[in-house]
Order: structure tokens, then sequence, then C-alpha cells
């Protein structure tokens, strides 16, 4: 989940999937956990917090979870199952039930991030890795060890209950979620590319994300739109380089650059509907001459997109097309643009119907008071890919100990990350509870 500061946007609710989820939930009792939820919670704990800590202490940057990886392939070896690797360091496996049911998979992340770990654990990272050429701290500053440690439970716990079981379970340990470092592709978008949902196609993909926001023993989603689109762009605006006393001589990219970043502003401000939904553009770096009286030839720029649904996504690639050429034209110079969407994420978009589905196996698992719907997260997930081909439903459980305010608690990738341990029996329990009512039907 990369997360930008900031990243609590609070200006709109989708109404739609806000009623949806209120009134299924308004219909229900609280409904209560599976007695084999809580017997497997029991059994498990210990183990998942070890498999955490473990990995917390080892942490991989993207696309190198080399032993990460090795550790997953060996727990489901030894609960029996047939594990596969695809894009470099992913596994997969199909816990194939004894009863006839629907297919559904189960995602968690593992990969770590090029930060150097300042929480003061006993079993705090010490591991450095080498990132863009440079020496670099690794953590797991996102939290992904839990997410791989909740799910080696899930896998033990559905394997022990194997012959009961109606339907099939697709186990998928990610790599690369925080993107694979240039040029290399992965993540979830090369998982799909090998083939990943080529022969087992689920009709349902859950996912869950440690989330610094949210209080420890909380649990937030909401249906529709949950996370961002993030796209990456880059703007190249040519001139004509001259000495620094004489402008007219030639044509001042510094100046077009500087009234093409203001015009932009424009985008979200005058030319996108923010009462729908929000959207951000931000320049993030400009880069632009050499000496204080030479007029360059170019100025070069890079920032980011973030939008929450497709069409919104393309008006606003096309406003800033638009912005750039005819910035740069209205000072005689010209601007390349490129948005980097292939690269990017699609907003992550939760099934509305699965999301009011499921939410009293989510409430059943923490108390009806204990979930709720937070805001818009500015920052994505490549989750989403997953969502753009399966009903999914991604959800957040709350990291942050009790006694310290998620607003201010250090958020997900600070060097200060702290997981509170409770989040992974609620992480565990949550996504087992979810899958048992899904496969034996839950009331739809
Ligand atoms: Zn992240
Ligand atoms: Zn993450």
């Amino acid at each position: 989940m990369p997360l930008p500061s900031g990243m609590l946007s609070v200006r709109i609710l989708p109404l739609i999937a806000a009623l949806a989820i209120a009134s299924h939930a308004n219909a229900q009792e609280t409904p209560s956990q599976r007695s084999e939820v809580t017997a497997a919670a029991q059994r498990l704990d210990a183990k998942i917090t070890a498999w955490r800590r473990d990995f917390h202490a080892h942490p991989e940057l993207s696309n190198r979870e080399e032993r990460t990886s090795a550790k997953v392939v060996e727990h489901l070896r030894a609960l029996g199952l047939e594990p596969v690797t695809m894009a470099r360091h992913g596994v997969v496996a199909i816990i194939t039930g004894g009863k006839p049911g629907p297919k559904i998979a189960l995602r968690a992340d593992m990969d770590a991030l090029p930060v150097t770990e300042q929480t003061g654990l006993p079993f705090a990272s010490k591991a450095t890795s080498t990132y863009r050429g440079e020496n670099v701290g690794v953590m797991h500053a996102c939290g992904h060890d839990a997410h791989t440690g909740i799910l080696m439970g899930v896998a033990e716990a559905l394997v022990a209950m194997k012959d009961e079981l109606p339907g099939s379970v697709m186990l998928i340990f990610q790599p690369a979620e925080e993107g694979a470092p240039p040029p290399e592709e992965g993540g979830a978008a090369l998982m799909l590319k090998e083939g990943l949902f080529k022969d087992f196609k689920p009709e349902a993909v859950f996912g869950l994300h440690v989330f610094s926001s949210v209080q420890a023993g909380q649990i937030a989603v909401r249906g529709g739109p949950l996370m961002a689109a993030s796209d990456r762009f880059a703007i190249k605006v040519s001139g004509r380089q001259t000495h620094g006393s004489a402008p007219w001589n030639g044509i001042d990219p510094i100046v077009a650059a500087a009234d093409l970043i203001g015009t932009a502003q424009t985008i979200v401000s005058r030319r996108t509907n923010i009462a729908r939904l929000p959207a951000v553009v931000t320049f993030g770096a400009i880069k632009g001459g050499i000496r204080y009286n030479i007029i360059p030839d170019d100025v070069e720029m890079v920032g980011t997109i973030r939008t929450f649904d497709p069409a919104m996504r393309q008006q606003v690639f096309a406003d800033l097309r638009n912005v750039a050429a005819h910035t740069a034209a209205a000072h005689g110079a010209t601007a390349q643009t490129d948005i980097y969407e292939n690269d990017g994420n699609p907003p992550t978009v939760n099934d509305p119907a699965l999301t009011a589905r499921m939410l009293p196996s989510l409430q059943a698992v923490v108390g009806k008071d204990n979930v709720y719907e937070p805001p818009l997260q500015m920052g994505s997930e490549d989750f989403s890919l997953y969502a753009l081909e399966v009903p999914s439903l991604f959800f957040f459980v709350g990291s942050t100990g009790k006694g310290i305010d998620p607003a201010t608690a250090p958020s997900n990738h600070s060097p200060k990350f702290l997981l509170d341990e409770s989040s992974l029996d609620i992480g565990f329990r949550s996504l087992l509870q979810v899958t048992l009512d899904y496969l034996h039907g839950a009331a739809p």
C-alpha cells in the first residue's frame, strides 16, 4: 500500500455503497463468530506471531522476497499442499475442499520497503540491501509481514478442516506490491500476466491491510471506491536556450513550466467534479537549467495523479495533456507529456454487493460497533488489479495500539510504524470468518 502523507480525505462518501452497507447491517443482528474460527485462533495465534516476527526481522525488498517465499513454500508443503511459484517470488496454492462449492482467492503481500527501522523492537530489522544504487535499510514498514503470517495461519486452519470445506480456496502470496524496481515487472500485474487466474478463476477475492490510521480492535471497510488510482507522469517543456540577459533571443521553458504548474492546479479545482469524488495532481520534482545567467533548452517535471474512478482518471489525464500542450504553446514552447498508466494502480474498488454480504462476517469478529466506514484513501494498492478481474473485497485491520491516537501514530511506511500484534489475531479471524461464511453461503 503506497501511502502518501495526508492520506485521509473526507470529502465524499459514495452514497450508494454507504446505503448498501447500512441497510444490510441494520437488517441483521450482530452475527457471532464461528466456533471453528475461535478454536483455530487459539491453536494458531502463537505460530502466526512467531512467523510475523521472523519475517519482520528478515524483510526483503520488492522482487527480492527469496527467503520469505521459501518459508511460505516450506509451510504450504508441510500442510500437504502443492505450491507453485510465479512472478519471481510469488507463491500460489489451492486448497480443494472435500465438498462442492465456490472458488475464492485470498491474497497477502510479502515485500518490505527501503526504510531503516526505528521501532526499537527486540525483533527489529537490521537488514540492508541495495535500492536504486544506494545501500539502504530494509523494513516491513507497511506491515506485509503481518499479512503473510496471517495467510499462512489461514492456510493451516483451512487445511485442517479441508474435508468439510465446501469449495476451493486459492492462496496468493504476492511479491512486489510496493512496486518492482524499474525496469523490472512485478506484483499483481505480473501474477495476472503469468496466468494466475487462467486455470482457476475465483468468483471472489479477499485481502486485508493492517493500517496505522485505524485503532487496533477495529476494522474499516467500505463498498465502492476505497483507495485511489495512482499514476506517475512526466512532462518535458522544451524552449530554446539563450543568454539570461536577452530572453527575447530564445524561448524560456522555465517561465512556461512555472505557468504550466500554476494552470495545472485548475484541473482539480475548476474542471474535476470534486463533489462526486476527490482527485489530486501533484508535481513532485522539477529540474531545469544549470546557471544563473543561462535560459536552458528544457525543463523536466514529474508528479502523481490520484483519482477514484476510470472516467475521472482518463479526464484528468486528458486535461493535464491539454494544459501542458497549450500553456507551453502560449509561450512559444512545446511540451511532451507522458503518463505511465501501465505502471500505475487503478483505483481499489470494493464490489458493493460483496461488501454488504460480508460485512456481518467482519462484525462477527470485532463486534458491530468496531466496524466502520473509513474515508477514501489517497494511497493506492495493486490489489486493485485483482478487483478489475473478479468481484473483490479489501478491508483495513487496525494496527495502532490502545492508548495511541491513530491520527498521530507513525503511519505505514514510517521507520516508526508499530504494529500492535492484536491485529494479527483479528486479521486471522476476520479472513477465516469471511472465507468460511462465503464458502458456506452466508446469506447474500
Ligand atoms: Zn505500503
Ligand atoms: Zn502495503
